[in-house]
């Protein structure tokens, strides 16, 4: 993977590579960022150039045989670690490694729950096991077969809890030849002393536009679909390639259904929806999937702010039913409820990139809404009084 392949971060990608031609490569490197950022492609990419035999100002060169090997991530001294699921103790990584390479080489902006659908993982939880610890140790503790050192990227170390401990040693006191690249979505979750062995390369937030531009390019969607992604995932790829995708189209629907079930404060209809967007298990494969979820509710958010803008007869942006459902939303309720449901949206999503239960979490939203619609209710909302 060259850097030419992954959109925006360019200061992330100077600082790499500066780091780089200055001879300044620290052996152990936290990338940090959600999935639709690029990290995992990023840190990708640095190994390349790292690796590369001729690497130019600004990329690796993208034909010696380092390179050739490197773009079919079957380099031998490049090594990959990812969560996974064990039937057995003594299962590693490596036994995934055939669809590991498919995924990144159809679509490097993997998210955790894309890679849990291709293992089949139902709602099993991944994890990175003792084993596999143990396996990288034994790894990298041979000699690099043909660059000046090994790479070992891996990815979610999150999901490696307190067997991480076992890798502190080998981070640590690593030999001159190895390089640890770890890419995480949630470094809160990392334990901090491994974290703190670490230097830390954050990825920045994609540019709308940036976005858009990719899609267009891509041939994922036209010039009007691709600006209406780009705007709804709020600068995340990973989210704009499923809307792309047209996994999930039908967010007006859903989200009309759900403040029309709130607003008649119906339980039985709000289990029934809560599984449909939530699923029925706890695992990460369930109901519109996570990234969609996250989608609805920005698209609920978008709504929300539309109302503002009708309240306040200020031109709305929105044709046919979403005009009228707008309208009407606009008329029951005042600017106080609405901010207090769009934090209520916010929220949401904040617990759902850091993997609260959906079902539960939209069940108790709904629970919220239903509180805020009530005609004349008031707004209390835990830890803060909104209005009364
Ligand atoms: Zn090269």
């Amino acid at each position: 993977m060259q850097f030419k392949e992954i959109v925006g971060q360019q200061a992330v990608k100077q600082q790499l590579i500066r780091s780089a031609r200055e001879g300044r490569v620290s052996h152990a490197q936290l990338f940090v960022g959600p999935a639709g950022n690029g990290a995992l492609p990023l840190a990708i990419a640095y190994a390349q150039y790292l690796s590369c035999e001729q690497p130019g100002e600004s990329d690796s060169c993208g034909v010696c045989a380092t390179c050739k090997k490197y773009q079919k991530l079957a380099h031998p001294d490049l090594h990959f670690s990812y969560p996974f699921i064990a039937p057995k103790k003594e299962t590693v990584a490596l036994e995934y490694i055939s669809q590991w390479r498919e995924a990144i080489l159809e679509q490097p902006y993997l998210t955790l729950e894309k890679w849990m659908d291709r293992l089949d993982a139902e709602n099993k939880q991944p994890n990175i096991n003792i084993a596999e610890c143990h396996s990288i140790i034994s790894k990298l503790s041979l000699k690099p077969f043909e660059s000046g050192f090994k790479v070992l990227i891996m990815w979610l170390p999150e999901y490696l809890r307190e067997v991480g401990n076992s890798l502190l040693k080998l981070i640590e006191e690593p030999s001159s030849s190895t390089l640890f690249l770890l890419v995480s979505e949630q470094p809160d979750l990392l334990l901090p002393t491994l974290r703190s062995r670490t230097q830390l390369v954050r990825t920045e937030r994609l540019e709308e536009e940036e976005v858009a531009a990719y899609l267009l390019e891509a041939g994922l969607a036209d010039q009007q679909g691709a600006a209406q992604a780009a705007k709804l995932c709020g600068g995340n790829l990973a989210a704009a390639l499923e809307l792309a995708a047209g996994e999930t189209s039908n967010f007006g629907e859903l989200f009309r259904d759900w403040m029309r079930i709130c607003y008649q404060n119906d339980g039985v209809k709000m289990v029934e929806w809560t599984e449909q967007v939530g699923g029925k298990g706890s695992g990460s494969k369930s109901g519109i999937g996570r990234e969609n979820q996250k989608n609805l509710l920005r698209y609920g958010l978008s709504v929300l702010r539309q109302s503002l803008l009708q309240q306040a007869q200020l031109p709305v942006q929105a044709r046919g039913e979403e005009l009228d459902f707008i309208t009407r939303f606009a008329a029951q309720l005042n600017p106080e409820k609405i901010a207090a449901i769009s934090g209520e949206l916010e929220e949401a999503i904040y617990h759902i990139e850091r993997n609260a239960n959906p079902r539960i979490l939209f069940l108790d939203v709904s629970l919220q809404i239903a509180r805020y619609l009530k005609i004349g209710g008031a707004i209390v909302r835990p830890g803060r009084v909104v209005m009364t």
